[in-house]
């Protein structure tokens, strides 16, 4: 099983390796609104289970919040080798004074594990493969016996590199070959590996763990699908943000809206057993949709929990710089924790769905009477 490379970074920081700050997006709005927390410029790439994403324009550059909009735009909407784009990872945009290539796969022919690096690495690395093999470093480390780190300062020793970096890299490589240990993997490649003032960095991560241990690796495994999926973002005509935990419980939050006299801006659905980042990041997408005065979000918790819907909301709050006008409907699963949560950061909550959707239109009335 191939893994996202956002994912498979997530797995190489956990031991050790250096990545960039970065953050997955589903929507050009959302990259939009990462970079502008983060900061420009960023890289923006395409996550898709297929390599040569450079080559085929799905690794882009952005140097301001609008052209982040519109870059996501663009590669949300490819196809790679057959693959729909369906989410992006958003990085700081690294300044790379040289790109290197290491990797730990399977040498089916040898029947071992075998270390290949090069200190030229990046989006050539197959064709240096065919016009200069000697240029690609192979090692078998004996997998009877622990891989120590002078093996791996020795691998970096002979890719020629400079030689303040062979520690440094010979490090990346034994952390490498350890979470090609640790997670039964076929490959644990970074390509490339790139030198920066700050140091050594894995810009792109693969990882492919054995279909037969993956029974090892659950957690992974379960993490990889809730990646898969993104919440459900309508934009529609009015001015109401509609965001609800389940599609029947948004729509029907619309429809209270409606009666009321007022108009939805979104329809966003959560989904159930949202984190509190999922609800951080809903709450993120529709501050960030010019059109919407008021948010209304309707949550009966479920599976999702209250609690964790109330620290998304505020941390989402604590993020923005704009001013938000929200209304909340709070009950359910951990409603009690939830509704404390808001209680004590001053923020009101209704329990009943058709108070709080006259209230969203009452107040979304006021603040149009405003201006
Ligand atoms: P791949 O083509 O699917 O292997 O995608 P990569 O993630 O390896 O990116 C392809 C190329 O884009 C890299 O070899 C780099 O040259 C470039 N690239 C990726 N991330 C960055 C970055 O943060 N800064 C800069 N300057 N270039 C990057
Ligand atoms: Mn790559």
């Amino acid at each position: 099983m191939r893994f996202f490379e956002n994912m498979a970074k997530q797995v190489f920081s956990s031991e050790g390796i250096p990545i960039l700050d970065g953050h997955v997006a589903y929507s050009p709005e959302e990259a939009m609104s990462i970079s502008s927390e983060m900061g420009v410029p960023v890289v923006i790439k395409a996550q898709v289970l297929t390599g040569g994403r450079g080559k085929a324009g799905g690794v882009k550059f952005a140097d301001h919040p609008g052209d982040a909009l519109k870059v996501a735009d663009e590669i949300l909407g490819m196809e790679i080798k057959g693959e729909k784009v369906k989410h992006l990872l958003i990085e700081e945009k690294a300044e790379i004074l040289n790109e290197f290539f290491i990797s730990v796969s399977i040498d089916r022919g040898a029947r071992k594990p075998v270390i290949m690096a090069s200190k030229e690495g990046g989006v050539e690395i197959e064709n240096l493969a065919k016009t200069n093999p000697e240029k690609i470093i192979k090692y078998y480390p004996n997998p009877l016996l622990e891989f120590l780190p002078y093996e791996a300062r020795e691998i970096a020793r002979k890719m020629g590199v400079e030689s303040k970096l062979i520690a440094p890299i010979g490090d990346i490589i034994w952390k490498l070959y350890n979470v090609f240990e640790k997670y039964d993997a076929d490959t644990a490649e970074i390509n490339p590996l790139v030198l920066t003032d700050d140091g050594l960095i894995a810009a792109d991560a693969k990882m492919v763990i054995e279909n037969d241990s993956l029974f090892r690796h659950q957690d992974l495994v379960e993490r990889f699908h809730y990646k898969e999926k993104a919440v459900d973002f309508v934009k529609l005509d009015g001015d109401i943000a509609v965001i609800g935990n389940g599609a029947g419980l948004t729509l029907t939050a619309m429809d209270m809206i409606k009666l009321n006299g007022g108009e939805p801006a979104t329809f966003l659905d959560i989904g159930g057993g949202a984190s509190d980042q999922v609800i951080n990041q809903a709450l993120n997408l529709v501050l960030n949709y010019e059109p919407v005065k008021v948010v209304f979000l309707n949550v009966l918790g479920g599976i999702t929990k209250a609690d964790d819907v109330a620290r998304g909301v505020l941390n989402a709050l604590k993020q923005t710089d704009r001013e938000v006008h929200i209304v909340i409907r709070l009950t359910g699963t951990h409603e009690k924790e939830g509704q404390k949560l808001l209680e004590d950061a001053g923020i009101p909550y209704e329990v009943s769905m058709e108070k709080a959707a006259r209230k969203a239109v009452e107040l979304c009335n006021e603040l149009k009477a405003q201006s």
